[in-house]
């Protein structure tokens, strides 16, 4: 019997192993009882062998579980099995995409401090910091994502954070990370990416210089549309901060979704590699059909930083977007002719879905804030899933003959 049998393969074994071998096993501490698969411990809170040992524990002078909003086996597991991928010091699991947003700002900001948020990023992303962010004293601009410039021209003296996603959503826009890490650090200022398009299959933002990498787990890393959760990873002097908010207000991760990411991590770069596949294959068709206006995908010739996604990513995402002649009523035509696709904003799923942002995603958005983030009546967001492609060219078609 091996000697860590108990504990299973520990990171230590894993030195040097390739990143399918990570997303299989990091993270991974078995029970006595031998488990092949990870267990999931649906516990609140843990057992202490006396009143001294509960004492020491919650002085931190021991080791060990205290309540599960501070620490939860399943859930740290889940938290290296991350870091590992991402080749990040420390991960720590949030309750949603979202609440790893605000535990980024919350622990890492104070009224007063100025973010620049890209212009482009996820509808919620923008009301979190307009709604809310804001009225606590958190200054914002949005510079347009792909021009280093515009990002040089908005710092202020008290610029803390820049927050970016790249590619973006829905428009697949792209910044050159390196370059934008240069930029902040130049202004001590920290760059978070936002790397739930591209997961760290496909792209890892520390390695190009980025600070700080979160996910929204809900997408890709789930993989099948079967719960919410989030993920911020980093380096251990930012990770404490973010641990602490996390642990004092609360959107930690429950056990049983961080067990499902687990499973999730384990075919990641399969699913996204074959999903991006699948989506460039789409893209290319539809950019060549009669009634498609412009098609948003970074793996065509035709996207303007097509050569910054290829030295930047290892394939271009599952996510196609693409306008139509005619508008909004046109899109909904379109949408409401699909019969294999599922009608629905989540992405990021084996089931491929089709959705309308103007209307959905970024519906409650101003007309200028939508203006500014160019999402058009027109445009029509695909997440490429895993059916037959020769299934989902027949639904798209559909929805071309029904505009
Ligand atoms: C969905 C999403 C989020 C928010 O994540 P939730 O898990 O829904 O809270 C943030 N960023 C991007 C790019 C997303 O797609």
């Amino acid at each position: 019997m091996s000697e860590n049998w108990e504990a299973g393969r520990l990171d230590s074994d894993l030195e040097g192993v390739g990143f399918d071998t990570l997303a299989v096993r990091a993270g991974q501490q078995r029970t006595p009882e031998g488990e092949h698969g990870e267990a999931m411990f649906l516990t609140s809170s843990y057992v202490f062998r006396s009143a001294a040992d509960a004492a020491a524990r919650f002085a931190g002078e021991v080791p060990g579980n205290v309540y599960s909003r501070y620490t939860n086996p399943t859930v740290r597991a889940f938290e290296q099995r991350i870091a590992a991928l991402e080749g990040a010091e420390q991960a720590v699991a949030t309750a949603s995409g979202m609440a790893a947003i605000l535990a980024i700002v919350m622990s890492l900001c104070s009224a007063g401090d100025h973010v620049l948020v890209s212009r482009s990023v996820f509808g919620s992303t923008i009301s979190l910091f307009e709604k809310y962010l804001k009225r606590f004293g958190i200054e914002v601009d949005y510079p347009p994502l792909a021009d280093l410039d515009a990002w040089q021209a908005a710092f202020k003296s008290n610029t803390k954070l820049l927050f970016v996603e790249s590619p973006s959503n829905p428009l697949a826009e792209l910044v050159d990370i390196a370059a934008l890490a240069e930029i902040a650090h130049a202004r001590d200022a920290l760059l978070v990416v936002d790397n739930c398009f591209c997961t760290p299959a496909l792209q890892q933002p520390l390695k190009l210089g980025a600070d700080i990498v979160m996910h929204s787990a809900t997408k890709f890393i789930d993989g099948q549309g079967r719960g919410l959760g989030g993920v911020v990873a980093g380096r251990k002097a930012q990770m404490e901060l973010v641990v602490g908010f996390l642990r004092t207000a609360g959107p930690t991760l429950s056990p049983f979704n961080a067990w499902m990411f687990l499973k999730g991590l384990e075919t990641l770069r399969v699913r996204m590699q074959a999903q991006s596949a699948a989506a460039l294959e789409l893209a290319q068709w539809l950019e060549t059909q009669a009634g498609i206006e412009h098609v948003y995908y970074a793996g065509l010739p035709s996207h303007p930083q097509h050569e910054l996604a290829k030295r930047q990513q290892s394939a271009f995402g599952a996510v196609v977007s693409f306008e139509v002649a005619g508008g909004k009523e046109a899109a909904w035509r379109f949408i409401d002719a699909t019969r294999v696709i599922s009608i629905t904003t989540n992405l990021g799923d084996t089931k491929s879905t089709i959705a309308h942002p103007a209307t959905t995603s970024h519906g409650r958005l101003s007309p200028q804030e939508r203006a500014n983030a160019g999402i058009r009546d027109s445009l029509i967001r695909v997440a490429v899933g895993l059916e037959d492609i020769a299934d989902l060219k027949a639904d798209l078609a559909r929805g071309l003959a029904a505009i």
